[in-house]
């Protein structure tokens, strides 16, 4: 596995960004009158000590004091280990989420990483916490479940930036895993689709800055894939093969069904009996 780090460039006043590989993540660096931020840590504890001391070198003067985890995916929080001396600010179901399943082999092996190398955050919340960088103030907003079950926002309304973690991807769309809740995942994006204005710049986990009507285009997309899932389920489709080439489907086969998938493991999961073909027996 390849480690890398690009060096960080300005898209607004004072807020930068990099990329780590591996899996090209964003990493944030918002940088106050008195202190700074980062957001997110890389893969691994080597990776998270290089991107604080990348991040304090474009800081300077001014000390990176907090760092925040949108969530427990390795390449967003397996770097915590290496930001000693930081306050980490995370969503209180991060940790349990890092442990509630084993790290997987492959990654464990590919990375380096060790269960002992996942740290637990020092300042956890449910809701919503305010960082106060000294002339501007960062909100970090849980608005509810979706690509995980603890995703979290942040917002930097002085500088009308928005970093959205993977609840946002601009390279190649969304991600669902076993640890996705798809249908809410619209709902919780409207919460912080609220906060735009219209020159908002918009940073997701993965990819280039997007604008706000790109959020909004993917928040419609993801509401696209939640009808059609309800739709599939009910009609007792299996998600394998039902992407059809041409037609109304957003993202492409292997992506979609994947999707598609989880969505479907989370409808039945809820008690939801397919409609269409009950509906006349109660
Ligand atoms: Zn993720």
């Amino acid at each position: 596995m390849t480690f890398e780090l690009s060096p960080f460039t300005a898209i607004a006043d004072g807020v930068y960004l990099a990329q780590a590989q591996p899996a090209c993540v964003t990493i944030g660096l918002v940088v106050g009158r008195e202190s700074a931020l980062v957001i997110d840590t890389g893969s691994s504890p080597a990776q998270g000590a290089a991107i604080l001391a990348a991040a304090q070198d474009v800081a300077g003067e001014v000390p990176v004091r907090h760092v925040v985890i949108t969530h427990a995916h390795f390449d967003h929080y397996f770097g915590l280990g290496g930001f000693s001396g930081v306050t980490s600010v995370a969503h209180r179901g991060l940790f349990a989420a890092a442990h509630a399943a084993p790290i997987p082999a492959d990654q464990r092996e590919s990375l380096g990483v060790t269960p002992d190398d996942l740290v637990a955050p020092t300042t956890t919340f449910s809701l919503a916490t305010t960082l106060d960088l000294g002339d501007c103030y960062v909100e970090v907003v849980h608005f509810g479940r979706g690509h995980t079950d603890h995703d979290v926002v942040v917002l930097i309304p002085e500088r009308a930036v928005v970093f959205a973690g993977d609840l946002l991807e601009s390279d190649g769309g969304p991600w669902a895993g076993e640890d996705t809740w798809p249908s809410e995942w619209p709902q919780t994006l409207d919460g912080m689709l609220g906060t735009l204005g219209k020159d908002s710049i918009v940073v997701p986990g993965h990819g280039p800055t997007m604008s706000r009507e790109d959020a909004f285009a993917q928040r419609a997309e993801l509401a696209w894939y939640g009808g059609k899932a309800e739709e599939l389920y009910d009609a007792r489709t299996p998600a394998q093969g039902s992407w059809r080439e041409g037609g109304e489907w957003p993202w492409p086969q292997e992506q979609s069904e994947a999707f598609m998938e989880i969505a479907m493991r989370r409808l039945a999961a809820s008690g939801r009996r397919p409609s269409r073909s009950l509906r006349l027996l109660t």
